[in-house]
Protein backbone atom coordinates (compact mmCIF):
# COMPACT_ATOMS: atom_id res chain seq x y z
CA UNK A 1 0.00 0.00 0.00
CA UNK A 2 1.64 3.79 -0.99
CA UNK A 3 0.19 6.64 -0.67
CA UNK A 4 0.34 8.55 3.13
CA UNK A 5 -2.98 9.81 3.60
CA UNK A 6 -2.41 13.37 3.62
CA UNK A 7 -2.21 12.79 -0.01
CA UNK A 8 -5.64 11.27 -0.06
CA UNK A 9 -4.34 8.15 -2.11
CA UNK A 10 -3.89 4.76 -1.38
CA UNK A 11 -2.44 2.11 -4.07
CA UNK A 12 -2.89 -1.45 -3.39
CA UNK A 13 -0.22 -3.86 -4.79
CA UNK A 14 -0.45 -7.50 -3.80
CA UNK A 15 3.01 -9.18 -2.94
CA UNK A 16 1.64 -11.90 -5.45
CA UNK A 17 1.57 -9.85 -8.30
CA UNK A 18 5.18 -8.65 -7.50
CA UNK A 19 6.43 -12.00 -6.80
CA UNK A 20 5.20 -12.99 -10.66
CA UNK A 21 6.97 -9.67 -11.71
CA UNK A 22 10.31 -10.52 -10.65
CA UNK A 23 10.55 -13.59 -12.18
CA UNK A 24 9.91 -11.63 -15.81
CA UNK A 25 13.00 -12.06 -18.24
CA UNK A 26 12.52 -10.58 -22.41
CA UNK A 27 11.65 -14.07 -23.33
CA UNK A 28 8.26 -13.60 -21.47
CA UNK A 29 7.19 -10.99 -23.89
CA UNK A 30 6.57 -10.89 -27.84
CA UNK A 31 8.52 -8.03 -29.73
CA UNK A 32 5.72 -5.33 -30.81
CA UNK A 33 4.21 -4.94 -34.28
CA UNK A 34 4.33 -1.55 -34.67
CA UNK A 35 6.72 1.43 -33.32
CA UNK A 36 5.04 4.80 -32.82
CA UNK A 37 6.19 8.24 -32.24
CA UNK A 38 4.55 11.32 -32.12
CA UNK A 39 6.46 14.87 -33.54
CA UNK A 40 7.12 17.53 -30.91
CA UNK A 41 8.65 20.94 -29.67
CA UNK A 42 10.07 21.06 -26.58
CA UNK A 43 9.11 24.35 -24.33
CA UNK A 44 10.84 24.77 -21.26
CA UNK A 45 7.99 26.99 -19.81
CA UNK A 46 10.39 27.56 -16.49
CA UNK A 47 13.00 25.85 -15.27
CA UNK A 48 11.97 26.70 -11.26
CA UNK A 49 11.34 23.78 -9.40
CA UNK A 50 10.95 24.02 -6.10
CA UNK A 51 12.57 20.06 -5.69
CA UNK A 52 16.46 19.51 -6.02
CA UNK A 53 16.77 15.79 -7.37
CA UNK A 54 20.34 14.99 -7.63
CA UNK A 55 20.01 13.40 -10.90
CA UNK A 56 18.76 16.47 -12.88
CA UNK A 57 20.28 19.18 -14.61
CA UNK A 58 16.73 20.51 -15.38
CA UNK A 59 16.28 22.95 -12.56
CA UNK A 60 17.80 26.46 -12.02
CA UNK A 61 18.26 27.92 -8.65
CA UNK A 62 16.39 30.83 -7.59
CA UNK A 63 18.21 33.90 -8.97
CA UNK A 64 18.76 31.82 -12.22
CA UNK A 65 15.89 30.14 -13.19
CA UNK A 66 13.94 31.13 -16.36
CA UNK A 67 10.39 31.74 -17.50
CA UNK A 68 9.54 31.97 -21.50
CA UNK A 69 7.65 35.12 -22.13
CA UNK A 70 4.25 34.59 -24.14
CA UNK A 71 5.97 35.73 -27.50
CA UNK A 72 9.30 33.06 -27.15
CA UNK A 73 6.27 30.98 -26.53
CA UNK A 74 4.49 31.97 -29.45
CA UNK A 75 7.99 31.78 -31.50
CA UNK A 76 8.61 28.02 -30.39
CA UNK A 77 5.06 27.04 -31.41
CA UNK A 78 5.22 28.52 -34.62
CA UNK A 79 8.79 27.26 -35.51
CA UNK A 80 7.60 23.65 -34.67
CA UNK A 81 3.99 24.05 -36.19
CA UNK A 82 5.95 25.03 -39.55
CA UNK A 83 8.21 21.71 -39.14
CA UNK A 84 5.18 19.55 -39.21
CA UNK A 85 5.13 19.07 -35.64
CA UNK A 86 1.94 18.12 -33.91
CA UNK A 87 2.65 18.45 -30.29
CA UNK A 88 3.84 21.71 -27.76
CA UNK A 89 5.30 19.90 -25.18
CA UNK A 90 5.19 22.42 -21.86
CA UNK A 91 8.14 21.22 -19.05
CA UNK A 92 8.29 22.23 -16.22
CA UNK A 93 10.41 21.92 -12.95
CA UNK A 94 7.10 21.49 -10.04
CA UNK A 95 5.54 24.39 -8.72
CA UNK A 96 8.36 27.45 -7.95
CA UNK A 97 8.17 27.42 -4.31
CA UNK A 98 8.38 30.98 -2.65
CA UNK A 99 12.12 31.36 -2.85
CA UNK A 100 11.48 32.00 -6.38
CA UNK A 101 11.26 35.79 -6.23
CA UNK A 102 11.89 36.51 -9.52
CA UNK A 103 9.57 34.12 -11.19
CA UNK A 104 6.72 35.28 -9.34
CA UNK A 105 6.86 38.93 -9.63
CA UNK A 106 7.41 38.35 -13.23
CA UNK A 107 4.21 36.51 -13.64
CA UNK A 108 2.63 39.17 -11.49
CA UNK A 109 3.60 41.71 -14.06
CA UNK A 110 2.25 39.92 -16.66
CA UNK A 111 -1.33 39.66 -14.73
CA UNK A 112 -0.21 35.66 -14.06
CA UNK A 113 -1.69 34.95 -10.09
CA UNK A 114 0.23 31.01 -10.52
CA UNK A 115 2.74 29.07 -12.73
CA UNK A 116 -0.90 26.98 -13.61
CA UNK A 117 -2.87 30.12 -15.22
CA UNK A 118 -0.16 31.62 -17.38
CA UNK A 119 0.45 27.60 -18.63
CA UNK A 120 -3.52 28.06 -19.41
CA UNK A 121 -2.13 31.12 -21.66
CA UNK A 122 0.73 28.99 -22.68
CA UNK A 123 -1.66 26.06 -24.15
CA UNK A 124 -3.76 28.73 -25.78
CA UNK A 125 -0.69 30.31 -27.72
CA UNK A 126 0.48 26.48 -28.78
CA UNK A 127 -3.46 25.86 -29.91
CA UNK A 128 -3.88 29.00 -31.78
CA UNK A 129 -0.52 28.14 -33.88
CA UNK A 130 -1.16 24.33 -34.86
CA UNK A 131 -0.23 22.25 -31.85
CA UNK A 132 -2.09 20.19 -29.28
CA UNK A 133 -0.31 21.06 -26.18
CA UNK A 134 0.91 18.08 -23.91
CA UNK A 135 2.03 19.59 -20.57
CA UNK A 136 4.10 17.98 -17.61
CA UNK A 137 4.15 20.59 -14.99
CA UNK A 138 5.13 18.02 -12.05
CA UNK A 139 3.05 17.04 -8.98
CA UNK A 140 -0.31 19.20 -9.49
CA UNK A 141 -2.92 19.29 -7.26
CA UNK A 142 -6.90 19.20 -8.22
CA UNK A 143 -7.37 22.67 -8.40
CA UNK A 144 -3.85 23.26 -10.37
CA UNK A 145 -4.64 20.84 -13.03
CA UNK A 146 -8.50 22.22 -13.31
CA UNK A 147 -6.80 25.05 -14.50
CA UNK A 148 -5.17 23.45 -17.79
CA UNK A 149 -6.50 20.35 -17.89
CA UNK A 150 -9.10 21.76 -20.99
CA UNK A 151 -6.39 23.15 -23.02
CA UNK A 152 -4.27 20.11 -22.86
CA UNK A 153 -4.44 17.01 -25.23
CA UNK A 154 -2.89 14.84 -22.77
CA UNK A 155 -1.04 15.35 -19.49
CA UNK A 156 2.05 13.63 -17.80
CA UNK A 157 4.06 13.55 -15.06
CA UNK A 158 7.15 10.52 -14.38
CA UNK A 159 6.05 8.82 -11.19
CA UNK A 160 9.80 7.76 -11.03
CA UNK A 161 9.42 5.25 -8.33
CA UNK A 162 7.31 4.51 -5.83
CA UNK A 163 10.11 4.32 -3.23
CA UNK A 164 12.00 6.63 -0.73
CA UNK A 165 15.08 7.29 -2.37
CA UNK A 166 18.09 9.07 -1.52
CA UNK A 167 17.94 10.61 -5.00
CA UNK A 168 14.81 12.67 -3.74
CA UNK A 169 16.18 13.80 -0.76
CA UNK A 170 17.13 16.81 1.13
CA UNK A 171 15.47 19.58 2.60
CA UNK A 172 12.85 19.55 -0.37
CA UNK A 173 12.11 15.91 -1.26
CA UNK A 174 9.69 14.85 -3.44
CA UNK A 175 7.16 12.13 -2.41
CA UNK A 176 6.26 9.08 -4.39
CA UNK A 177 2.66 9.76 -2.48
CA UNK A 178 2.06 13.12 -4.33
CA UNK A 179 3.12 11.94 -7.50
CA UNK A 180 0.56 8.76 -7.08
CA UNK A 181 -2.29 11.54 -6.32
CA UNK A 182 -1.42 13.95 -9.10
CA UNK A 183 -1.89 10.56 -11.41
CA UNK A 184 -4.96 9.65 -9.22
CA UNK A 185 -6.07 13.50 -9.82
CA UNK A 186 -6.06 13.12 -13.46
CA UNK A 187 -7.69 9.92 -13.73
CA UNK A 188 -10.62 11.85 -11.81
CA UNK A 189 -10.55 14.41 -14.22
CA UNK A 190 -10.41 12.29 -17.42
CA UNK A 191 -6.76 13.81 -18.77
CA UNK A 192 -5.22 10.99 -20.95
CA UNK A 193 -1.90 10.65 -18.91
CA UNK A 194 1.67 9.68 -19.78
CA UNK A 195 4.13 8.20 -16.85
CA UNK A 196 6.87 6.42 -16.36
CA UNK A 197 9.52 5.29 -14.39
CA UNK A 198 12.85 6.27 -14.05
CA UNK A 199 15.63 3.25 -13.35
CA UNK A 200 18.76 3.80 -11.31
CA UNK A 201 18.14 6.32 -8.71
CA UNK A 202 18.47 4.01 -6.11
CA UNK A 203 15.50 1.93 -6.59
CA UNK A 204 15.60 -1.85 -5.82
CA UNK A 205 13.83 -4.19 -8.21
CA UNK A 206 10.93 -5.03 -5.75
CA UNK A 207 10.14 -1.19 -6.27
CA UNK A 208 10.44 -1.13 -9.88
CA UNK A 209 8.14 -4.10 -9.85
CA UNK A 210 6.01 -2.25 -7.21
CA UNK A 211 6.05 1.18 -9.65
CA UNK A 212 4.83 -0.51 -12.29
CA UNK A 213 1.87 -1.87 -10.99
CA UNK A 214 0.88 0.63 -8.88
CA UNK A 215 0.59 2.38 -12.42
CA UNK A 216 -1.70 -0.12 -13.68
CA UNK A 217 -3.40 -0.32 -10.63
CA UNK A 218 -4.64 3.70 -11.11
CA UNK A 219 -5.61 2.80 -14.83
CA UNK A 220 -7.29 -0.07 -13.59
CA UNK A 221 -9.49 2.05 -11.81
CA UNK A 222 -9.66 5.14 -14.20
CA UNK A 223 -8.55 3.60 -17.59
CA UNK A 224 -6.56 6.53 -18.34
CA UNK A 225 -2.73 5.89 -18.85
CA UNK A 226 -1.83 6.26 -22.51
CA UNK A 227 1.63 4.99 -22.31
CA UNK A 228 4.63 4.33 -19.43
CA UNK A 229 7.93 5.60 -20.11
CA UNK A 230 10.81 2.94 -19.25
CA UNK A 231 13.80 5.73 -18.70
CA UNK A 232 17.23 4.88 -17.04
CA UNK A 233 18.88 8.02 -15.31
CA UNK A 234 21.69 8.97 -17.50
CA UNK A 235 24.93 10.41 -16.00
CA UNK A 236 25.38 14.40 -16.44
CA UNK A 237 27.04 17.71 -14.46
CA UNK A 238 25.43 17.25 -11.20
CA UNK A 239 25.23 12.80 -11.31
CA UNK A 240 27.96 10.62 -11.45
CA UNK A 241 26.22 7.36 -9.91
CA UNK A 242 26.30 5.45 -13.34
CA UNK A 243 23.35 4.15 -15.48
CA UNK A 244 21.75 1.14 -15.47
CA UNK A 245 22.52 -1.72 -17.50
CA UNK A 246 21.69 -2.88 -20.90
CA UNK A 247 20.57 -6.24 -19.00
CA UNK A 248 18.75 -4.43 -16.31
CA UNK A 249 17.05 -1.83 -18.51
CA UNK A 250 15.97 -5.26 -20.78
CA UNK A 251 14.10 -6.99 -17.80
CA UNK A 252 12.53 -3.78 -16.23
CA UNK A 253 10.80 -3.17 -20.23
CA UNK A 254 9.78 -6.59 -19.90
CA UNK A 255 8.50 -6.21 -16.30
CA UNK A 256 6.85 -3.13 -17.77
CA UNK A 257 5.23 -4.87 -20.44
CA UNK A 258 3.99 -7.98 -18.40
CA UNK A 259 2.87 -5.44 -15.69
CA UNK A 260 0.69 -3.04 -17.91
CA UNK A 261 -2.67 -3.55 -19.81
CA UNK A 262 -2.19 -4.13 -23.21
CA UNK A 263 -3.30 -0.89 -24.82
CA UNK A 264 -0.71 0.87 -22.09
CA UNK A 265 2.26 1.96 -24.94
CA UNK A 266 5.62 0.70 -23.21
CA UNK A 267 7.68 3.83 -24.21
CA UNK A 268 11.38 3.67 -24.48
CA UNK A 269 13.32 7.48 -25.26
CA UNK A 270 15.70 7.09 -28.05
CA UNK A 271 17.89 9.46 -27.17
CA UNK A 272 18.41 7.95 -23.24
CA UNK A 273 18.10 4.34 -23.66
CA UNK A 274 19.52 1.82 -25.91
CA UNK A 275 16.18 1.35 -27.96
CA UNK A 276 17.43 -1.21 -30.48
CA UNK A 277 18.29 -3.56 -27.49
CA UNK A 278 14.87 -3.40 -26.23
CA UNK A 279 12.57 -3.81 -29.06
CA UNK A 280 12.34 -7.40 -27.95
CA UNK A 281 11.65 -6.58 -25.03
CA UNK A 282 7.75 -5.08 -25.56
CA UNK A 283 8.79 -1.41 -26.54
CA UNK A 284 5.90 0.43 -29.15
CA UNK A 285 7.01 3.61 -28.78
CA UNK A 286 9.36 6.06 -28.29
CA UNK A 287 7.41 9.02 -27.22
CA UNK A 288 7.82 12.60 -28.83
CA UNK A 289 10.98 13.09 -31.09
CA UNK A 290 11.42 16.68 -31.32
CA UNK A 291 12.95 17.88 -35.33
CA UNK A 292 13.28 21.50 -33.94
CA UNK A 293 14.27 21.51 -30.33
CA UNK A 294 16.89 19.99 -27.76
CA UNK A 295 15.70 17.85 -25.25
CA UNK A 296 15.94 20.56 -21.90
CA UNK A 297 15.41 17.91 -19.60
CA UNK A 298 18.78 15.83 -20.75
CA UNK A 299 20.54 18.87 -23.00
CA UNK A 300 23.59 16.31 -23.29
CA UNK A 301 21.89 13.69 -25.78
CA UNK A 302 20.21 14.75 -28.51
CA UNK A 303 17.44 13.47 -30.69
CA UNK A 304 18.83 11.01 -32.87
CA UNK A 305 17.22 12.15 -36.43
CA UNK A 306 13.97 10.59 -37.35
CA UNK A 307 15.36 8.73 -40.10
CA UNK A 308 17.65 6.87 -37.64
CA UNK A 309 14.32 5.52 -35.72
CA UNK A 310 12.93 4.62 -39.18
CA UNK A 311 16.54 2.47 -39.93
CA UNK A 312 15.85 1.26 -36.55
CA UNK A 313 12.40 0.16 -37.05
CA UNK A 314 12.93 -1.12 -40.29
CA UNK A 315 15.63 -3.24 -38.50
CA UNK A 316 13.57 -4.95 -36.60
CA UNK A 317 11.01 -4.94 -39.59
CA UNK A 318 7.99 -3.05 -37.43
CA UNK A 319 6.07 -0.33 -39.08
CA UNK A 320 7.07 3.44 -37.48
CA UNK A 321 3.98 5.27 -37.58
CA UNK A 322 3.75 9.20 -36.25
CA UNK A 323 0.72 9.31 -33.66
CA UNK A 324 -0.64 12.62 -31.77
CA UNK A 325 0.00 13.12 -28.32
CA UNK A 326 -3.41 12.16 -27.17
CA UNK A 327 -3.57 8.64 -28.33
CA UNK A 328 -6.36 7.47 -30.67
CA UNK A 329 -8.66 5.76 -28.36
CA UNK A 330 -9.11 9.00 -26.46
CA UNK A 331 -10.26 11.02 -29.17
CA UNK A 332 -13.53 11.75 -28.24
CA UNK A 333 -15.96 13.95 -25.83
CA UNK A 334 -15.43 11.39 -22.86
CA UNK A 335 -11.78 12.26 -22.62
CA UNK A 336 -11.21 15.86 -24.78
CA UNK A 337 -12.42 19.30 -23.62
CA UNK A 338 -14.12 21.26 -26.86
CA UNK A 339 -11.01 23.56 -27.20
CA UNK A 340 -9.20 20.19 -28.06
CA UNK A 341 -11.64 18.24 -30.24
CA UNK A 342 -12.37 21.57 -32.09
CA UNK A 343 -8.52 21.72 -33.00
CA UNK A 344 -8.77 18.40 -34.10
CA UNK A 345 -11.84 19.13 -36.28
CA UNK A 346 -10.98 22.65 -37.51
CA UNK A 347 -10.29 23.51 -41.10
CA UNK A 348 -6.89 24.70 -41.88
CA UNK A 349 -3.86 22.82 -42.31
CA UNK A 350 -2.97 21.93 -38.53
CA UNK A 351 -6.56 20.17 -37.77
CA UNK A 352 -5.58 17.75 -41.58
CA UNK A 353 -2.45 17.40 -39.94
CA UNK A 354 -4.18 16.09 -37.06
CA UNK A 355 -6.85 14.00 -38.51
CA UNK A 356 -4.45 12.08 -41.01
CA UNK A 357 -2.56 10.99 -37.97
CA UNK A 358 -6.02 9.38 -36.96
CA UNK A 359 -7.27 6.09 -38.84
CA UNK A 360 -10.25 5.07 -36.95
CA UNK A 361 -11.66 8.13 -35.62
CA UNK A 362 -15.10 9.35 -37.67
CA UNK A 363 -15.44 12.86 -37.79
S1 LIG B 1 13.54 15.88 -11.63
FE1 LIG B 1 11.78 17.25 -11.81
S2 LIG B 1 11.13 17.55 -9.68
FE2 LIG B 1 13.26 16.79 -9.58
S3 LIG B 1 14.53 18.65 -9.54
FE3 LIG B 1 14.32 18.02 -11.68
S4 LIG B 1 12.65 19.23 -12.45
FE4 LIG B 1 12.50 19.26 -10.22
Amino acid sequence: MFGPAEYGIDVEVPTTEIEHLLSVTPLDVKPASELSFARNVFIPLTTACRYTCTYCTYYDPPGAASLLSPQEVREICERGAEAGCTEALFTFGDDPDDRYTEIHERLDEWGFDSIHSYLREACEIALECGLLPHSNPGDQTREQMEIVAEVNASMGVMLETTAEVQAHGGPRSKDPGQRLATLATAGELRVPFTTGILVGIGETMRDRAESLLAIEALHQQYGHIQEVIVQPVVENERWQNGSPDPETMRRVTAMARVALSGEISVQSPPNLAPVENLLDCGVDDFGGVSPVTDDHINPEYAWPALRELEEIADGANVELSERLPVHERYVSEEWLSPPILDAIEADGEAGRRYRALLENVDF
